[in-house]
C-alpha cells in the first residue's frame, strides 16, 4: 500500500529526516513514536503532499505520488489544532472535504451522517462547533478527516491538547473505530502509552533517523539501542564490560550479570568491549541475578510499588515490585535472569 523510501530532509542545513524508509500494511495502524523535534510532523506532511522532501519517494501500490498534489492524494488528516469553522455547524464541519470535492448533496448528506455515527456524534449534527467541549470539537475533526473516505488516516498528535480522562476514553474510541473501518493509519504521537494502547506496529523516530519498526512488544522486549530502552521508560542503564562473549557475562559495578546481546551481531560482543547493560524493573522473585539497594521513594501503584533505589555505588535504578517496601528501607531485588540485555557502548543516549 504505502510505501516511503529513503525520504531526506534539511531544515536550515540542520538534517531534519535522513533516509526515511517503511511501509504500511492493509488495515495496518503504524504508531510513529519520537520526542519533540524529531521530525515527525514533517514527515506526515511530506507523506500528505504538503511540503516536498528533498530526496525520496512516497508510493501508493506502487504509483509514485510526486505529481499528485495533497487533494488528489485521498489521505485524510487530523492534527491537534486542526481548527474547525467556527460560524458553521458540525454537520457543516464535516461536510467542507466532501465540497471541495465536488460531493453531490444527497450523498453529502449521507457521508456526514456516516461519518457523525463513526465517532459518536449523530446527535450533534445541527450544534455550532463553538458550543463543543474540546474532546467533541476533536471528534469532529476526526468525521471531517473520515467523511471523504480516505484510503490512509494520518493523525498528529490529535488527543495532545486533550486532559487525561478524556485522552483515555478518545484512545479506547479511537482504537475501536481504526479496528473496525480497518482504514490504514498513520498516527504521531511522542506518548509511548498511546503508541503501545493503538498501534500494530511501532515506529521509533530519533533526530530524524528511524531507528527501529515493530510489535509494541518486540520493541519494548528488544529495544535496539539504549536510546530506545530509554525513550520507552525502561531507564535501568548502567555501563559494563564484556569478560566473557559467549555466554555474555558482563561486569559492572553492581557486579557480574549474564546478559543477551542486543546491538548488531557485527558490532559483538568481543572479551574486553565497553557496553551498556539494561536491567529489568519487574522484579522476578523465581530467579536469576541480585542488586541490592536503599529504596529512596516509593509510589503505590494499586497493581504494585513503584520503587526508586539507590545502590552503594550511587547508581539510580527503579523497580516494580509486588511487595510493599518503605523509603530507606534496604533492599535486594530478584531478576529475571534472561531479561538483561546489552549494546556496545558508542551511543549517546541521553
Ligand atoms: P516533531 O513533529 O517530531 O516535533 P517537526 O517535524 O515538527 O518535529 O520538526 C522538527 C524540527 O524541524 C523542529 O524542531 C523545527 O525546529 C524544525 N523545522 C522544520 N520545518 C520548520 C519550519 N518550516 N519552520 C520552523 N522550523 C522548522
Ligand atoms: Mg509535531
Amino acid at each position: 500500500m504505502l510505501e516511503v523510501h529513503e525520504i531526506e530532509k534539511t531544515y536550515e542545513f540542520k538534517p531534519l529526516l535522513r533516509g526515511v524508509t517503511f511501509t504500511l500494511e492493509p488495515g495496518e495502524t503504524l504508531c510513529l513514536l519520537g520526542a519533540s523535534g524529531s521530525g515527525k510532523s514533517t514527515l506526515l506532511r511530506i507523506i500528505a503532499g504538503l511540503e516536498p522532501a528533498e530526496s525520496g519517494r512516497v508510493l501508493w501500490n506502487g504509483a509514485d505520488l510526486e505529481q499528485v498534489p495533497a487533494y488528489k492524494r485521498n489521505f485524510g488528516l487530523m492534527f491537534q489544532d486542526y481548527a474547525l469553522f467556527p460560524h458553521h455547524s458540525v454537520a457543516e464541519n464535516v461536510a467542507f472535504g466532501l465540497r471541495m470535492h465536488g460531493v453531490g448533496r444527497e450523498e453529502i448528506g449521507a457521508r456526514v451522517k456516516e461519518a457523525l455515527r463513526q465517532v459518536n456524534m449523530a446527535s450533534f449534527a445541527d450544534r455550532r462547533v463553538t458550543d463543543l467541549s474540546g474532546g467533541e470539537q476533536q471528534r469532529v475533526a476526526l468525521a471531517r478527516a473520515l467523511a471523504p473516505r480516505p484510503r490512509l488516516l494520518m493523525l498528529d498528535e490529535p488527543l495532545g491538547a486533550l486532559d487525561r480522562s478524556l485522552r483515555e476514553q478518545l484512545l479506547e474510541e479511537l482504537r475501536h473505530l481504526l479496528h473496525t473501518t480497518e482504514i490504514p493509519a498513520i498516527y504521531v504521537t511522542h506518548d509511548q502509552e498511546e503508541a503501545f494502547a493503538l498501534a500494530d506496529r511501532v515506529a521509533l523516530l530519533h533526530h530524524g533517523e528511524l531507528v527501529q519498526i515493530g510489535s509494541p512488544l518486540a520493541v519494548y522486549q528488544c529495544p535496539a539501542s539504549p536510546w530506545a530502552a530509554r525513550f520507552l521508560g525502561q531507564t535501568n542503564l548502567l555501563d559494563g564490560q564484556v569478560v566473557e562473549a559467549r555466554p555474555l557475562v558482563v561486569n559492572t559495578a553492581l557486579g557480574g550479570f549474564t546478559a543477551h546481546w542486543a546491538g548488531k551481531p557485527a558490532d559483538g560482543p568481543k572479551i574486553g568491549q565497553k557496553v551498556t547493560l539494561l536491567i529489568p524493573k519487574r522484579e522476578d522473585r523465581s530467579t536469576g541475578a541480585n542488586v541490592r539497594g536503599r529504596v529512596t521513594d516509593v509510589l503505590f501503584r494499586g497493581d504494585g510499588f513503584h520503587a526508586e533505589v539507590v545502590t552503594a555505588t550511587e547508581l539510580r535504578l527503579s523497580f516494580w515490585l509486588a511487595r510493599p517496601v518503605e523509603a530507606g528501607e534496604e533492599v535486594e531485588i530478584s531478576l529475571q535472569a534472561n531479561g538483561i540485555l546489552a549494546w556496545p557502548q558508542s551511543e549517546d543516549y541521553e
